[in-house]
C-alpha cells in the first residue's frame, strides 16, 4: 500500500505546518481532518512531501483522519495568494488559511463543500442606462475593456465624474464572456447602494458578503460562487480570496481607503492581496478613487500602473472649493463659530440641506472637574473618556469599555464636572435647540450600527427638504447628498498639523472626499471649513480641490525622506503585562537591527492606547529602502526570537505597510 506524507496548516497561530500521513492521494488547498494532541482538528493539505522530515522516523506520524471532501476549499491561484500572504506579512500560515475559509467549514461538522443549485441569471436592463456617457467616460471605457490581462489601472475619477457607470460597462462585458467579477469596498455601509446598482442593471443575483452578515447567509454566498451560480460578489475586504468559477475581473473602489487594512490579527491590506490575486490570475484589475493612495500614484509614475482620468463630472460642474473660515477670534458654541452657524441657518431657509462634519462622536471629548483638572480616564486602557449624552454614560472609544457617570469628582468631591469639546451629539444638541423643525441627521458609527439604519437614513435625507447632516467620517464615504448645497468641516485643524507620517494625504483625501458628497443636480455646493490656520500652505494646496497637485507634493516630500511609498515600513508590536519585559524584547530587537545596513529605527515608543485589558504595548518601528529587503530581515529576525529568553514572555506581531503610526 503506498504511503503519502502531506504538510498541514491548522487553524492555530502557530509558524509551522505539521506532516501527516493518509494512504489516499489528496490534493493541495483540500480541507481534511486531523488528529492534534488530544483534539481533532481542521487543516489545509499546504503540500505533499516525499519524506517526512519531523521526528526521525514514519511511525511517529499521525494519520489524517477524513479526507473525503470532494473539493478543494482552496483553488490554485487563491492558494498560491495565501501563501504568498503569508510570506509577506510573516503571518502564521494556519491562520492566514483559517481567515478565508467560511466559518462554518473551520470546525468538524456534518456542512461540506457542495453546490446548492441556485442558479441566477443576468440580464442586462437597458433602460437603466437612463443618461448619455461623457466624452471622457467613453473614451475611458474604449480602453479600458481592451485591457484583457493583468495591467493594474488606476481609474482617477472625481466624485461625481460616473466611476460607477465605467464599473457596470465593464462588468457587462466580462459577463457577456461569461466571467465572474469581483468588487471590494472599504465599508459595509457602502454596499447597499452599489448592490442597488449593480440589480438593477443586472437583474440577477448579486452575493454580498461581509462580517456583519451570519455565517450561514456568509457560507452560502461563498459556495454560490465557487460553483458558478451566482456571477457578481460585492463584499469588503474579507471576500478578497473569495472562489469564482471563472474570474474575469476585480475591482476595488475607494482604493485609498484606510478600511482596506485590517487593523487587528492578520493585519493584511484587502486591496494589496487584490492585486496579488490578480496577477496571479493573470486578469484585469480596476483601482478606482477621486483620492488615490500615494503607493498607487508612484506606481502610475513608474508607468506599472494605467492611469484613466475622469476629472469632469458627469453635471458639466467643476468640484467645489473649499473656503476657510477663520476662527481664531470666535467663540465656539460646540465647535461652531457665530458665523457657521448665520449661514447654517441662510441655507435651510431656502429649503436647502447642510452636511457639518465633525471627525469625533459622542457629545464631548473630555469629562473634567474644573475645580481640580481631574479628566475622566478609562480603567484599561487610559485614553480619555467620551460623554455621551444619548446613552448617559462615559465611553472609551479605544477599547468600547462603558462608565456610570460620576456625581462627584474622586479626586476632590467637588460636584463641578463638566464637559469639554464637541462631537456629533453635542452638534447635533444645538442645532435641533436652534432649528425645533428641521430634521437633523446624526451619522456615525453610534446611530448606524443596527441593521438597515443606514438605508433608513439615506431614505429620510433623500426625502427631506431642508434639513442638516451631522456626522463623522462615514459622511465622506461613496454616498451622494444631491440636495446639500453647503458643507461646513468643524476641526480639521487636528489632521493639518498633525505629525504623523503621511498626515497631509490622509487630511486632503478626506476634505475633498467630504467637499465632493456635495452638490449634484445643478447644485453648486459651497464647502467651509472652520480653521484657526488659515494661511497653513497645506491647507492653501488643499482648498483648490485639486488633489493631483497635493499628491504630488506629498510624493517629492516623501520621496526626499525616503518615506513610503518610496521605503518599506513595519512596525513590531508588543504586549505585556509586564512594561519591563515589553522595553527588554523591543530593546533587544533594536539593538539586533541597529547595525544593520538601510535598515533605520524608530523606538521603542509607547502605542496609544498604552494599555488594553490590563496590558501594557510598545512598538518599535522598522524601516527598509526596499519591500524585499525588510521581507529578508523580518524573517533574520523571527529566528532570532525563537531563541530569545525575551520573546517568550510578550506577545509580538509585525504590522506590515502600517495605515496607523502609533
Ligand atoms: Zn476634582
Ligand atoms: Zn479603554
Amino acid at each position: 500500500m503506498n504511503i503519502f506524507y502531506y504538510d498541514i496548516a491548522v487553524g492555530l497561530p502557530i509558524r509551522q505546518c505539521f506532516t501527516y500521513k493518509s494512504p489516499v492521494n489528496i490534493k493541495k488547498g483540500k480541507r481534511v481532518v486531523v488528529p492534534f494532541g488530544k483534539k481533532t482538528l481542521v487543516g489545509v493539505v499546504v503540500r505533499k512531501i516525499s519524506q517526512p522530515n519531523s521526528f526521525g522516523k514514519s511511525g511517529a506520524i499521525k494519520e489524517i483522519i477524513s479526507t473525503d471532501e470532494e473539493f478543494v476549499c482552496f483553488d490554485k491561484s487563491i492558494f498560491n495568494t495565501i501563501l504568498w500572504a503569508s510570506d509577506y506579512y510573516h503571518h502564521p500560515i494556519g491562520e492566514v488559511f483559517f481567515s478565508f475559509m467560511p466559518t462554518i467549514l473551520r470546525k468538524q461538522s456534518n456542512k461540506t463543500i457542495t453546490s446548492l443549485n441556485e442558479i441566477s441569471d443576468y440580464e442586462v436592463n437597458e433602460s437603466n442606462k437612463s443618461f448619455k456617457l461623457t466624452k471622457e467616460q467613453e473614451l475611458s471605457l474604449i480602453k479600458l475593456k481592451k485591457i484583457k490581462k493583468f495591467k493594474p489601472s488606476l481609474i482617477y475619477g472625481v466624485t461625481g465624474s460616473g466611476k460607477t457607470e465605467i464599473y457596470l460597462q465593464l462588468a457587462e462585458k466580462a459577463l457577456k464572456e461569461n466571467k465572474s467579477i469581483l468588487v471590494l469596498v472599504p465599508e459595509i455601509n457602502l454596499t447597499p447602494q452599489l448592490v442597488t446598482r449593480f440589480k438593477d442593471r443586472f437583474k440577477g443575483d448579486i452575493g454580498v458578503y461581509h462580517s456583519r452578515l451570519t455565517p450561514n447567509q456568509r457560507f452560502k454566498v461563498w459556495l454560490r460562487s465557487k460553483f458558478g451560480e451566482i456571477k457578481i460578489v460585492i463584499g469588503t475586504r474579507s471576500s478578497v480570496l473569495m472562489p469564482f468559477e471563472n474570474l474575469g475581473l476585480i475591482i476595488v473602489d475607494e482604493e485609498h481607503d484606510q478600511s482596506y487594512k485590517q487593523s487587528e490579527g492578520f493585519r493584511f491590506s484587502g486591496r494589496d492581496l487584490a492585486i496579488k490575486r490578480a496577477q496571479l490570475e493573470d486578469i484585469p484589475i480596476f483601482l478606482g478613487s477621486a483620492t488615490p493612495s500615494l503607493q498607487t500614484l508612484k506606481l502610475v509614475q513608474e508607468k506599472k500602473y494605467k492611469k484613466f482620468d475622469l476629472l469632469r463630472r458627469i453635471d458639466g460642474k467643476k468640484p467645489p472649493k473649499l473656503i476657510p473660515l477663520d476662527i481664531t477670534d470666535s467663540p465656539l458654541i460646540g465647535g461652531m463659530a457665530l458665523q457657521t452657524m448665520s449661514i447654517i441657518g441662510e441655507t435651510i431657509k431656502k429649503g436647502e440641506q447642510v452636511l457639518i462634519f465633525i471627525n469625533r462622536r459622542g457629545f464631548a471629548p473630555l469629562y473634567e472637574c474644573d475645580n481640580c483638572g481631574w479628566v475622566a480616564s478609562c480603567n484599561s486602557c487610559e485614553s480619555n473618556l467620551v460623554f455621551h449624552k444619548s446613552k448617559n454614560r462615559l465611553i472609551c472609544h479605544k477599547c468600547e469599555s462603558v462608565y456610570r457617570i460620576n456625581k462627584a469628582c474622586p479626586d476632590c468631591l467637588s460636584e463641578e464636572l463638566n464637559v469639554h469639546g464637541s462631537g456629533t451629539e453635542r452638534v447635533e444638541d444645538i442645532l435641533s435647540t436652534a432649528y425645533p423643525k428641521v430634521p437633523i441627521i446624526r451619522v456615525d458609527y453610534d446611530s448606524t450600527r443596527r441593521k438597515g439604519s443606514i438605508e433608513a437614513i439615506y431614505e429620510k435625507v433623500h426625502n427631506s427638504e431642508e434639513a442638516i447632516l451631522v456626522g463623522t467620517q462615514m459622511l465622506s464615504k461613496g454616498h451622494d447628498f444631491p440636495k446639500v448645497t453647503l458643507c461646513i468641516i468643524l476641526n480639521a485643524d487636528g489632521g493639518l498639523i498633525s505629525p504623523e507620517i503621511n498626515a497631509l494625504e490622509k487630511i486632503s483625501q478626506q476634505l475633498i472626499q467630504v467637499s465632493g458628497r456635495a452638490g449634484r443636480n445643478n447644485n453648486l455646493a459651497k464647502v467651509i471649513i472652520q480653521t484657526r490656520y488659515p494661511n497653513d500652505l497645506n491647507l492653501k494646496q488643499i482648498k483648490t480641490g485639486d488633489y493631483q497637485l497635493v499628491a504630488n507634493q506629498c510624493l517629492n516630500l516623501n520621496k526626499s525622506l525616503s518615506l513610503p511609498p518610496y521605503s518599506s515600513i513595519c512596525i513590531l508590536r508588543t504586549t505585556s503585562s509586564n512594561p519591563k519585559s515589553s522595553l527588554d524584547f523591543l530593546n533587544r530587537a533594536s539593538l539586533t537591527l541597529d547595525n544593520r545596513n538601510g535598515i533605520s529605527l524608530i523606538g521603542p515608543l509607547p502605542s496609544i492606547p498604552l494599555k488594553i485589558k490590563g496590558n501594557i504595548r510598545n512598538h518599535l518601528v522598522i524601516k527598509s529602502p526596499t519591500k524585499t529587503y525588510l521581507n529578508r530581515v523580518l524573517k533574520f529576525l523571527i529566528k532570532e526570537f525563537e531563541i530569545w529568553p525575551e520573546s517568550k514572555k510578550v506577545k509580538w506581531s509585525f504590522d506590515i505597510d502600517p495605515y496607523d503610526m502609533s
